[in-house]
């Protein structure tokens, strides 16, 4: 870069400042334009695709400008930002008339993805949340996060890495706030999380503002993090800080805790395949009515309670609500006229409400003695007591009701939203533009008739203000000197006079003074409701809440769902369960609903059956109901009783993904390690064909390494659902394995999956019988149950794969099972010979198996099978 010098002063300057923000866009203001220079220049031209011109900076080679205009900036910045990128808003910062040289311009401003307060970047139904972590000595970590649009802030400590990235993750941070000299892997770790905005800030002393927010904070631990944020905050967006609430600390082990793959597992917030929210638990359950209540519930379905008593709380809401429909149907009318309190109040607070926002908090406010009443009527001890809870807060709305007009403008500096008999000052300003202006009109009628003009009129602009004008056709008729001259036109000229200078004057006045006085007063109202912030924040909360009740009502109702029962004997009773999402996507097809009984004696069911039968959907529709029934909604089954789960994991086999290959399968390993590591007891565990991702005999050990280990060392409650039917003789040997199956018919040849459960391991493998279903050629199907028929019959000499008990044997299966995967590609299977092996293939060869039926085939397989048993036994 050449010396800075010779670069002309203005593009002095702007180095000066982009020095300040090396990781931001700087839109440096220059007349009615944002401008960026140099690559901030080339980059934006690029993402968002405007033109990239060039402008002399005083060196030699033209320097890459390009630039959005200032009044269409916010468009470009939500664009940027919502790609992750930061912007700093550089203004002139001194009236360019007074400049001596160049114009004073400072960065007043920095948006980022976690700061962002623009309503158009904020998705309604979702928080919005800006974090900041601390590392210690001792590997454990301080998370602080916050919601600028709300106010909300919370801090926790959390025991691990592993543990702040999944919080991070849980609470889907925007941006994450870290000390300068953080760890390089924590930052490629959020990364590869599609955590990608991060920030530094090292400062986080505890400054004398920062002390109401802090109050309640009473280790260092959490004070270090909040601090850290909290001036992150400060810096980028150069104002007071007393629109946050009072930061709380939780801790993650209060909640039924997954990890995000879980959450990814079971598509609580969006679907695996196509990240869509259609066909998730959170589409499933959007039935609140406001965008509050939506965010609430996000974040109860993030955080589902452990608490028994808060738990049945809900629930028994939701039984009265259910009850009562027509006063629920009364509340959901009622909270369609309730705007979004919470973001209302962060606006009040942070000071960018306007009129037509206050207009909307009244409305809100408005409300709520109606849905007070409405609730009381219900006639139940718990919901009276919530509904006395309710404070309407009638004086803010009895004074937003009279002072601001119904139809107000989002703009406050044009005045005109404060109702007349609002402020007495007020009228008379107004009264007395009103009767200028009506005194004016007269004076143009007067003065018409004084000069027998009758085009004669009386005009207003912002140069001249009022003036007269009389169209030169018709000059002849005023006579000389009635008015002061003022300005000529090529039809008309145009004259003042003392009187009406006079009165322009008083007009203006009142009109400058009535717009000024309007700003400070609904500077003042806005200072007023500032002060009730807390109320409104406590408001909004319980409506959010009661709209996410309503909400699991309708959706119970309308869905049939039961009322879940608690045990603490770790009894999983569900009779008639659904998946509560495939189910409501099925629509009029018949879902099969299937029974889930695990009992004190029976830790773990091990489900068999062919591919497309319904496991992976029985697994979850298991955990779901859980999840379902621990945030506080009613449960898709006839009858529930369950256990109070700590945490549930979701591992998924990779088999699924095979494009990337080797890494996907030490992903489900590393899946797997997790699980293993944390799940207690209390846990509930979903295994879905872990194991697939490698070589069989492979995946089957492994397998079976790990429903041993989980079944004799963690007793969690556990579903495992496998292909390798081998691994159905363990309940020989685990007291506590129960073998279920999902069913599958053969009609007319083909296999009908009746996607229903049922005890024991399931028969064979259809996945044969898949492929004809799928219509693929009869030759291939013909092979590939002749080499079916191979290798099962291969598959004896490698039987102890099912009894692997340590590392060594598993080698020695895996050399055998080349050898058996190698006659795969072989014209012939040639075990080692044998006389009576002979007769065995005798046998096998008069068989003609283009002719048989799949389930001909599986007999004579049996039936084969029993004879290779028996000489086997001979021996
Ligand atoms: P698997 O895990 O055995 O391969 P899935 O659980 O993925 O099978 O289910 C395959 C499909 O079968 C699902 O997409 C769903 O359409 C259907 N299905 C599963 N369970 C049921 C059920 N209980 N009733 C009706 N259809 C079901």
């Amino acid at each position: 870069m050449p010396d800075m010098k010779t670069y002309t002063p203005m593009i002095q300057q702007y180095l000066k400042i982009k020095a300040e923000v090396p990781d931001a866009f700087l839109f440096f203001r220059l007349g009615d334009f944002y401008e960026m220079f140099f690559d901030d220049a080339l980059k934006a031209s690029r993402e968002l695709e405007i033109t990239l011109t060039a402008r002399d900076g005083g060196v030699e080679e033209k320097i890459p400008m390009c630039g959005v205009p200032y009044h269409s900036a916010a468009g470009y910045i939500e664009q940027l930002i919502d790609k992750g990128f930061k912007v700093a808003i550089c203004e002139q910062t001194e009236d360019p008339t007074h400049a001596k040289g160049i114009v004073k311009r400072e960065i007043v401003q920095m948006i980022t993805p976690g700061t962002v307060m623009d309503s158009r970047s904020l998705e309604e139904k979702e928080n919005h949340y800006l974090a900041a972590v601390t590392g210690f000595d001792d590997d454990t970590y301080s998370m602080a996060h916050l919601d600028l649009s709300t106010g909300e802030s919370k801090v926790t400590i959390l025991s691990s890495k592993d543990e702040a990235i999944h919080e991070l993750v849980t609470i889907q941070a925007r941006e994450v706030v870290l000390a300068s000299d953080a760890d390089e892997s924590f930052v490629k770790v959020l990364s590869d999380r599609g955590i990608r905005s991060i920030s530094y800030m090292d400062d986080t002393t505890v400054e004398s503002t920062f002390s109401t927010i802090l109050s309640e904070l009473k280790q260092d631990k959490l004070q270090l993090s909040m601090a850290r944020l909290l001036h992150y905050v400060q810096n980028t967006q150069k104002r007071s800080l007393d629109h946050l609430q009072q930061a709380s600390a939780y801790q993650v082990d209060a909640f039924l805790r997954m990890d995000p793959n879980s959450k990814r597992n079971l598509e609580l917030t969006e679907t695996i395949r196509g990240n869509s929210k259609k066909g998730s638990l959170v589409w499933l359950l959007d039935e609140t009515i406001t965008a509050m209540g939506a965010r609430m519930m996000r974040r109860w379905i993030d955080r589902p309670l452990i608490n028994q008593k808060q738990i049945e709380e809900r629930h028994s809401i939701v039984e009265v609500l259910i009850d009562r429909y027509f006063e629920r149907a009364e509340l959901r009318e009622r909270l369609k006229e309730v705007y979004d309190l919470e973001r209302l109040a962060g606006r009040v607070a942070f000071g960018n409400v306007n009129p037509r926002d206050l207009v909307q908090l009244k409305k809100s406010l408005q409300q709520v003695p109606a849905i007070k009443e409405t609730l009381l009527s219900m006639n139940d001890q718990k919901i009276t007591e919530d509904a006395k809870k309710l404070d309407p807060c009638s004086d803010i709305a009895d004074r937003l009701e009279a002072a601001i007009i119904e139809q107000a403008p989002l703009v406050i500096k044009d005045g005109n939203f404060i109702k007349d008999c609002f402020n007495e000052e007020l009228d008379q300003y107004r009264d007395a533009s009103r009767n200028g202006k009506k005194w004016i009109a007269e004076l143009e009628q007067k003065e018409r008739e004084k000069t027998g003009i009758r085009s004669l009129k009386i005009g207003y602009n912002r140069v001249f203000g009022y003036y007269i004008e009389v169209t030169k056709s018709n000059l002849h008729a005023l006579p000389e000197g009635m008015y002061d001259r003022k300005q000529t036109l090529t039809n008309a000229e145009r004259f003042i006079t003392p009187e009406l200078k006079e009165k322009e004057s008083l007009i203006l006045q009142a009109e400058e003074r009535s717009i000024d006085l309007e700003y400070s007063l609904f500077q003042g109202l806005r200072e007023e409701i500032k002060q009730e912030i807390p109320r409104l924040q406590k408001l909004a909360q319980e409506i959010s809440r009661l709209d996410v009740l309503q909400c699991f009502a309708t959706i119970s109702e309308e869905r049939h769902y039961s009322k879940p029962a608690f045990n603490h004997e770790r009894i999983i009773h569900i009779s008639e369960g659904r998946h509560p999402v495939v189910e409501k996507v099925m629509d009029s097809q018949e879902y099969v609903p299937n029974d889930c009984q695990m009992d004190e004696s029976c830790e773990m069911l091990l489900i068999t059956g062919p591919n497309m039968s319904g496991k992976s959907t029985y697994m979850r529709q298991v955990a779901l109901t859980s999840i379902l029934a621990q945030i506080g909604c009613f449960v898709p089954a006839a009858n529930a009783n369950l256990p109070i789960f700590d945490r549930i994991f979701t591992r998924i086999g990779a088999a699924d993904d095979l494009v990337s290959g080797q890494s996907t399968f030490m992903v489900e390993m590393l899946e797997a390690r997790h699980a293993i590591a944390h799940a207690t007891q209390n846990s509930l565990v979903l295994f879905d064909e872990i194991g697939r991702g490698t070589s069989t005999y492979d995946g089957m050990a492994l397998a079976q390494a790990i429903i041993e280990y989980v079944h004799d060392r963690i007793g969690a409650k556990t579903l495992f659902s496998t292909h390798y039917h081998e691994l159905t003789s363990l309940d020989q040997e685990l007291s506590k394995l129960a073998n279920v199956h999902v069913s599958a018919v053969e009609q007319n040849g083909h296999v009908v999956f009746l996607h229903k459960i049922k005890e024991g391991p399931a028969d064979k493998s259809y996945g044969i019988h898949v492929a004809q279903l799928a219509d693929l050629p009869k030759a291939l199907i013909g092979r590939a149950n002749e080499i079916l028929v191979g290798l099962e019959s291969g598959y004896q000499r490698i039987e102890p794969a099912v009894e692997l008990k340590n590392k060594e044997l598993a080698s020695t299966i895996n050399e055998e099972a080349s050898i058996g995967q190698l006659s795969l590609f072989g014209e012939e299977l040639q075990p080692k010979k044998s006389k009576k092996a002979d007769a065995l293939y005798r046998e096998m060869a008069k068989i003609n198996v283009m002719e048989m039926t799949p389930m001909e085939a599986m007999n004579e397989l049996y039936r084969l099978q029993k004879l290779a048993k028996s000489m086997n036994e001979s021996k």
